[in-house]
């Protein structure tokens, strides 16, 4: 009777102690498991934490480059060391195997157009995908810099040519001959002088009226351009009067050039609207070293020959 008593008894202890047992076995296995979960989401999260620090960076690094191409293009004025220093950086900046710039798109590259009449391509050969993908956005800084250059150039012609005639306006002659005029002293060139007056001019404006004299001026101003060499500088001196500056030119080129404006002149007839009109100028020459040695001088000296033109009956050249 003991027996089965003290048999019972163990047979209650170890049944206790097994379920003791797999209770707390169960209990670990889920905080392993729980524990593991969590390994896992936290793996994850840094996982996602790290791409997007990648992302940041790259969107970073994308901003310094072209924060870097921006301030090394931006204070360029001329139009073609801004293409050249371009394509240096993107050169620079990977693996290209030809860039250029062309006026029309370039079989086996990549063409991008640009904000400008020319070049209007920037042509590409075998670019990393990566590089493709930086390029529209160097490309929206070359174009804002295209942009400024061209408004730049527009601004420069418009400062210096007179609007009516498209002749350097007085401003920028007077700059021209201070220039030349140092220059041909410091070189022991000859230069020479010219100042043109159209005869008559009111009485074109007063028969035919103010649109029509327009048009005679603008003619004039064609014709002593036309007759001129590419070194020559021609701008309108006031109303209907232009001066010429013409260097390394001694007073007898200058006088067979002058007669050479005259006779194309009077012998144009100038289609004004219905109008065909027929005009005439008076030249006064004068010439560095042959007549003086100081620019005011050269100035005056040549309206004064120009004024003897006038008194001796116009549509012609004259000269000290
Ligand atoms: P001269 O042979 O002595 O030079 O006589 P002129 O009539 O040419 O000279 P004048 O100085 O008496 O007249 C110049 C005229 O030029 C007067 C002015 O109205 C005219 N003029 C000046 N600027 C312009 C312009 O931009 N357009 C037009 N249509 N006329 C102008
Ligand atoms: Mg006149
Ligand atoms: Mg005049």
């Amino acid at each position: 009777m003991f027996f089965i008593i003290a048999l019972a008894f163990v047979i209650l202890f170890l049944s206790i102690n097994h379920l003791f047992v797999k209770l707390t076995k169960d209990r670990l296995s889920y905080e392993y498991t729980s524990l593991i979960e969590q390994k896992n989401n936290l793996l994850s999260i840094n996982n996602a934490v790290s791409e997007r620090f990648k992302e940041l960076e790259d969107r970073m690094s994308e901003a310094f480059v072209a924060y870097e191409l921006a301030r090394d293009i931006s204070p360029i004025v001329n139009r073609e060391k801004l293409l050249n220093l371009f394509a240096d950086k993107l050169k620079e900046f990977g693996d290209i195997k030809d860039i250029g710039f062309f006026s029309r798109p370039r079989n086996g590259y990549d063409n991008y157009s640009l904000k400008s009449d020319s070049p209007r391509y920037l042509a590409v050969s075998s670019a990393s995908d990566k590089i493709k993908e930086y390029i529209p956005l160097f490309l929206y800084q070359l174009n804002l810099c295209l942009e400024r250059i061209s408004l730049y150039d527009r601004l420069q012609q418009l400062s210096i040519h007179d609007s009516l005639t498209q002749v350097y306006n007085r401003r920028y002659l007077t700059e021209r001959v201070n220039e030349e005029f140092e220059r041909a002293k410091k070189f022991a060139f000859n230069l020479s002088f010219l100042m043109i007056d159209i005869d008559f001019f009111k009485k074109i404006n007063d028969t035919y009226g103010h649109i029509v004299g327009d048009v005679v001026l603008r003619n004039v101003a064609f014709i002593i351009k036309d007759t001129l060499r590419e070194i020559d500088t021609v701008g309108r001196y006031g109303g209907e009067e232009f001066s010429v500056v013409l260097p390394e030119a001694s007073k007898k080129d200058a006088i067979i050039v002058a007669k050479r404006i005259v006779k194309r002149v009077a012998s144009t007839k100038i289609r004004a609207f219905d109008e065909n009109i027929k005009t005439t100028v008076s030249i006064g020459v004068s010439s560095y070293p042959e007549n003086t040695a100081h620019l005011d001088m050269l100035i005056e000296i040549a309206d004064k020959a120009l004024y003897k033109s006038k008194k001796s009956g116009r549509n012609s050249v004259n000269w000290f």
